[in-house]
């Protein structure tokens, strides 16, 4: 595998499926890889996670709730061409139908659209992981896991070029805060009209989503008890959901690194078929 392709350091169980090969070199072993036939986790997530209703989405997309984000919410420029995406992307996921509300719109380019939702995305999980910092310590978590079978070492193949082994709440800003450097780069992200998105962006735009899923992998094995507790779990459901019918649509990550949360994305999408 090429270093470069897993900069981050993913570190997944690789003796679960025998065609699944050990990420890189430079990865540590996983934690308790050793075969799990049944996959238990999470459990309590997955019963829990049935479709949010339209309000809430709509209430939580809106902001309406008091939202206390971990960096600075990215904002899309209002007059823009983006915003008006944006407030398109919001009308219809207001609809309920999330399916439909992920499609390309009609007529607009594929770069922008997924810019627009990555941003979104970005922004939402900055709200999610906001709410419970509070829980993801250095004590709590030492670790950047999501469950025991999954642990990643963070590296951005640029300042960091060698994996390593840090707690969440550390691996969690490194994370944030390469996605907002990026979010930020006007050659990648072009927030005015007329200027073309380069090249590359859609392998850095996968990039920036492989790595979000990671905190929602991480909230979801590691931190689901807070969630509840503060009532965000229809939030983090709807969330979650609607970014995996995103990236789902487009085939924005591979299946393989979406399996610390397989069985729920399973459990999410099969009753909208
Ligand atoms: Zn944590």
């Amino acid at each position: 595998m090429a270093a470069g392709r897993e900069a981050a350091g993913r570190v997944p169980a690789p003796r679960r499926s025998p065609r699944t090969r050990p990420p890189c070199a430079a990865a540590a072993a996983a934690i308790g890889s050793r075969a799990a036939p049944s996959p238990a986790e999470p459990r309590r997530a997955q019963a829990a996670a049935g479709p949010a209703p339209a309000a809430i989405a709509m209430s939580f997309l809106f902001g309406s709730r008091s939202s206390k984000t971990f960096k600075p919410k990215k904002n899309i420029p209002e007059g823009s061409h983006q915003y008006e995406l944006l407030k398109h992307a919001e009308a219809t996921l207001g609809s309920g139908n999330l399916r439909m509300a992920v499609m390309l719109p009609e007529g607009e380019d594929l770069n922008e659209w997924v810019a627009v939702n990555t941003v979104d995305f970005f922004n939402q999980i900055n709200m999610l992981y906001g709410t419970i910092t509070d829980f993801c310590t250095e004590e709590s978590c030492p670790v950047m896991s999501a469950g025991p079978k999954y642990e990643y070492h963070w590296a951005d193949g640029t300042n960091i070029k060698k994996p390593i082994k840090c707690s969440a709440p550390k691996y969690i800003d490194y994370l944030m805060t390469w996605v907002q450097d990026q979010l930020d780069d006007e050659t990648l992200f072009p927030s005015k009209i007329g200027v073309p998105f380069p090249k590359n962006f859609m392998s850095v735009a996968k990039t920036i989503l492989k790595r979000l899923f990671r905190v929602y992998a991480h909230i979801y094995h590691q931190h689901f008890d807070p969630v509840i507790q503060l009532q965000e779990e229809a939030h983090l459901n709807t969330s979650f959901k609607h970014f995996i019918f995103f990236v789902q649509e487009f085939n924005l990550i591979d299946r393989r690194e979406l399996a610390p949360l397989q069985e729920l994305i399973e459990k999410l999408t099969s009753k909208d078929r």
